[in-house]
């Protein structure tokens, strides 16, 4: 099997959706950069990814969308533009509105081509999970998960087992495959938060949608139950031809945008026990708005995949792309912690397994299907 690849590109570094929007911090150049101190990423391994051609993107997003997005990018914000989603607080329209999203489908596009014989590759730039049809939402202004799956399934991958560990509900992937017997969709995410979907009842049109809500506090015990309970088996039980896993950094204890309390090492537990469960594996980013952690989580991510050892110390050369960061208007709730410069895996999370944790855990369990 071919050595794991890593897709990235230096549109990143530079790019921001402005003022105070939450992605206004850098994070897959942070992760590119972690990587290469470390010595981990070898030009061998590193794909620069391309530019999805706007025609590769209307398998699934509508043409006029795609229009309003480049012309979003060419002339500025208009009013026609809103009803697309585009110029809103949370889709803001700026600069690279249209080259950014579509160097992340192009990356997955990339990906999907890679995986065609089987193998491993990261995208940390994709993991988009809220973009829809027909218009931006939720920071997302297109579907790089959905895109990947569609092309993953046009190269020979017929059963898709699609893993979601980011604190929101993957509404657009949902939206996309809810129906489909061959996707099998687990969706790991903060129980009444934005978008409000996902519910735990809910179980698609082919019985083959897995949703989890959790409670604040989420912890890394509670985790690890609902790898081993309900991921993993229902993983295994369906044996995919390809698992596309969606590892957002927002569940980690740092991140402002939830309430969850993980350690970083339980989001690369996940993204190591599912390595084995089919030929083919994408792991995509996704959420993820403290820079810091955002960073760790997802070279560690790297490190899983590569085998690469994680030290308890940074070297110089990592710490030093750590000590360069900057989160301008970082919330007061979220203090800079010195061990974000000087390590990489956090002190692990454990607590109790909830009691209504464990019971969703079982009622999931009880339930029929894939
Ligand atoms: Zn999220």
């Amino acid at each position: 099997m071919q050595a794991p690849i890593f897709i990235g590109h230096e549109i990143y570094r530079h790019s921001s959706y402005g003022g105070r929007h939450p992605l206004r911090v850098p994070r897959v150049s942070t992760v590119m950069d972690l990587t290469r101190a470390l010595g981990w990423l070898p030009d061998s391994a590193f794909r620069r990814s391309p530019r999805a051609l706007p025609q590769a993107l209307t398998v699934w997003h509508s043409p006029a969308y795609i229009a309003a997005l480049q012309e979003a990018e060419a002339q500025g914000p208009a009013p026609h533009l809103r009803g697309f989603g585009l110029g809103t607080p949370s889709n803001p329209v700026f600069p690279e509105v249209w080259r950014r999203p579509a160097t992340s489908a192009g990356g997955v596009l990339l990906a999907a081509d890679l995986l065609r014989d089987g193998g491993v590759v990261y995208a940390p730039a994709g993991g988009t999970h809220h973009g829809l049809p027909d218009r931006a939402n939720g920071f997302c202004y297109l579907n790089d998960p959905v895109l990947a799956m569609l092309a993953l399934r046009r190269h020979g991958a017929r059963r898709i087992a699609y893993v979601d560990i980011d604190a929101h509900h993957c509404d657009g992937v949902d939206l996309a495959f809810r129906d489909d017997p061959d996707t099998l969709l687990i969706s790991v995410h903060e129980e009444r938060r934005w978008p409000f979907t996902g519910a735990l009842e809910d179980a698609g049109g082919a019985g083959t949608v897995f949703n989890l809500p959790v409670p604040a506090g989420f912890n890394d015990t509670e985790m690890q139950a609902a790898l081993h309970e309900l991921i993993l088996p229902r993983v295994a039980a369906f044996r995919p031809d390809a698992v596309v896993l969606q590892c957002g950094a927002d569940a980690v204890e740092e991140d402002p945008l939830s309430r969850l309390t993980l350690s970083n090492r339980a989001l690369w537990s996940v993204v190591a026990a599912l390595r084995e469960a089919a030929p083919r594996y994408l792991v995509l980013g996704g959420g993820g708005y403290n820079p810091w952690s955002v960073g760790r989580a997802w070279a560690g991510v790297w490190a899983v995949l590569a085998g690469a050892e994680v030290p308890d110390r940074l070297p110089e050369p990592a710490e030093a792309v750590l000590r360069a960061l900057v989160w301008h208007d970082a919330p007061r709730s979220k203090p800079v912690q010195p061990h974000w410069f000087t390590t990489l895996a956090d002190a692990p999370r454990p607590g109790p397994l909830r009691p209504e944790l464990r019971e969703r855990l079982a009622r999931l369990a009880a339930r029929d299907g894939p």
